[in-house]
């Protein structure tokens, strides 16, 4: 399998030289020069297998340029030695409705991140051997709240290897700030930005593509990689857990072979939808997809009108690591939708950069349309989906996933099939714990962080997750602060260049 830009159709990399360099030199994201499909024995092949396992031979069919053991070395090492809760890796919660819940977050962080983020540095760290660098990897990361922190724990203390997280000051919960400003292992270093998400993203990639950058990096033997979505090492682990869910499905006698179900997907940078898109194109019979926003709702809109717009007023919410209004994958989705049309992605994501805005034919728009549909929640109706489905079932709902319980049940309302439905569980609710407390009746006066558990834990049943309890008597180390345009100069005195 080779990869291409989603800028240059003619450039060609190994799966290797994709992880690797994180992002295309010329500014693109990389994609698969093809997407592999299976045919209904191939998934009931995958029955009976562990995660890992499953994993592993799902990694083969795009990771072509690695070996079947160290495929099973990599996943034996990120989903096999203890650092998930759940033998399982992924779980799946039924509602009372019928819906049902892909809980993703039984990894160190709490969060869906942890399903990519724990295996990518196996893939990094690989794939740099095998593209013949002998440099030190930097990682730089933009992060609204759980990459940030699922990239730390995921590359803390990794030989060869440093990773440099930005996160936006006030745009975080207190804690997804207190676990990253936390976090242990001398390859590590966490800065604030004044600024949002979009601030961070776009400083981070001003950094990777600036000529200048790279070779001061080159001369000192560094070179930067990415553990944002942007990554393809990123993505696959992501496909992976859409194809393993329907093949639990299957086991557990919720779907038949090839029986279609409607996936919902509460979205920010539009990496989980995509890769669940993807694993639709390899031939899981996922019906619609729906994808859910908060009120910065720049996806839906665009899905509703075919115009993305991010000249708008940026919203901080209840559900902050979907506080995003440059949704970088979709690139790669517009490339493989409009067939590989390079120039027309240089277009309308070089018009993003400079107007802001980009419009998509009418034609292209009603085939997404025919795939894809949009909503937006804002977070009155996010607490008030929490406070339901908890009064409903007993069961508590961080508030990304609720966006997208939201969105799940207005689709389902309206749409003439009757589909089962599957919507992606991204957080545990003790991440955003303050407002999941009030969600369900409770009291955050006078609450710092840890009350906060202790409170939710006595109205909710639900166990405080050890990773989020122990971070009490953990000691702060980093509280650094630069402005977007501080932040090459941050890096080149953090890196001593
Ligand atoms: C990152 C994140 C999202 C959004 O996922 P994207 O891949 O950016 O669309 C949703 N919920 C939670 C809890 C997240 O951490």
């Amino acid at each position: 399998m080779v990869y291409h830009s989603t800028r240059n159709s003619a450039l060609c990399v190994s799966s290797a030289e994709a992880i690797a360099q994180g992002i295309a030199a010329d500014g693109g994201l990389f994609v698969p020069a093809s997407i592999p499909e299976l045919s209904p024995a191939d998934f009931d092949s995958l029955k009976g297998l562990s995660y890992a396992e499953r994993a592993a031979r799902l990694f083969k069919l795009y990771l072509t340029d690695f070996s079947d053991e160290e495929l099973r070395e990599c996943t034996k090492n990120a989903y096999e030695s203890g650092n998930f809760e759940t033998p399982n890796v992924q779980e799946i919660a039924k509602l009372a409705d019928g819906s049902m819940l892909l809980e993703l977050w039984h990894g160190p962080t709490c969060a869906f991140k942890d399903m990519a983020l724990q295996i990518l540095p196996h893939f990094l760290t690989r794939s740099v051997r095998k593209a013949g660098i002998d440099r030190e990897v930097v990682i730089l990361t933009a992060t609204s709240g759980d990459t940030g922190k699922a990239a730390l724990a995921g590359f803390r203390d990794v030989p060869g290897t440093r990773i440099m997280v930005f996160y936006p000051e006030d745009g975080v919960s207190s804690m997804q700030k207190r676990q990253m400003q936390t976090q242990e292992g001398k390859n590590v270093r966490v800065c604030a930005v004044k600024g949002n998400f979009d601030d961070c993203q776009n400083g981070v990639k001003a950094i990777f593509t600036d000529p200048e950058m790279q070779k001061a990096l080159a001369q000192n033997g560094m070179q930067f990689s990415s553990a944002n979505s942007i990554n393809w090492g990123r993505l696959v682990p992501q496909i992976v857990y859409y194809v393993s869910a329907y093949v639990t499905m299957m086991e557990q006698g919720i779907l038949e072979n090839g029986q279609r179900f409607s996936l919902t997907v509460p979205t920010g940078n539009f990496g989980n939808i995509l890769a669940a898109w993807y694993a639709k194109q390899m031939g899981v019979p996922i019906g619609h997809l729906v994808c859910a926003s908060n009120i910065n709702k720049v996806l839906s809109d665009f899905i509703a009108t075919g115009v993305y717009d991010r000249n708008r007023d940026f919203h901080a919410t209840v559900s902050p690591s979907m506080d995003i209004l440059i949704s970088s994958n979709l690139e790669r989705l517009l490339y493989h939708m409009t067939h590989g049309d390079d120039a027309q992605i240089r277009e309308w994501f070089g018009a993003l950069k400079t107007e802001g805005r980009y419009e998509i034919p009418t034609e292209l728009l009603h085939r997404i349309q025919a795939e894809f549909s949009g909503a937006f929640y804002d977070d009155a109706a996010t607490k008030a989906m929490i406070g339901k489905v908890f009064a409903e079932n007993g069961y508590l709902s961080d508030t990304h996933t609720a966006v997208g319980i939201c969105a799940a049940r207005a689709y389902q309302e309206t749409a003439s099939e009757k589909n089962p439905m599957l919507i992606a569980s991204t957080a545990n609710p003790y991440k955003f714990g303050a407002a999941v407390l009030e969600a369900i009746g409770g009291s955050v006066s006078d609450a710092d962080e840890y009350t906060v558990l202790d409170r939710l834990q006595e109205k909710s049943g639900m166990q405080i997750p050890k990773a989020l309890a122990e971070l009490k008597t953990k000691t702060v180390r980093f509280t650094d602060s630069v402005a977007q345009d501080e932040m090459p100069a941050y890096v080149k005195q953090q890196l001593g260049i």
